[in-house]
């Protein structure tokens, strides 16, 4: 299997926006235990939806 990091931020970066397939997930799943680097750009994306979701709230 050949995940690369651009692969897999791509996938989280969609993740916003569409649900993903499985095999996608599946996908993003097995890079991110290999990967600490996109471990992280994923923290960032979570971190990021709670904080659009907190605006949502509020208003
Ligand atoms: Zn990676």
């Amino acid at each position: 299997m050949m995940d690369t990091c651009r692969k897999a931020s791509e996938l989280l970066s969609q993740e916003q926006d569409r649900a993903l397939g499985p095999v996608e997930r599946l996908r993003l799943q097995l890079h991110l235990l290999i990967c600490e680097r996109c471990r992280r750009v994923e923290h960032h994306f979570e971190l990021l939806r709670a904080a659009i979701r907190r605006c949502r709230d509020d208003g």
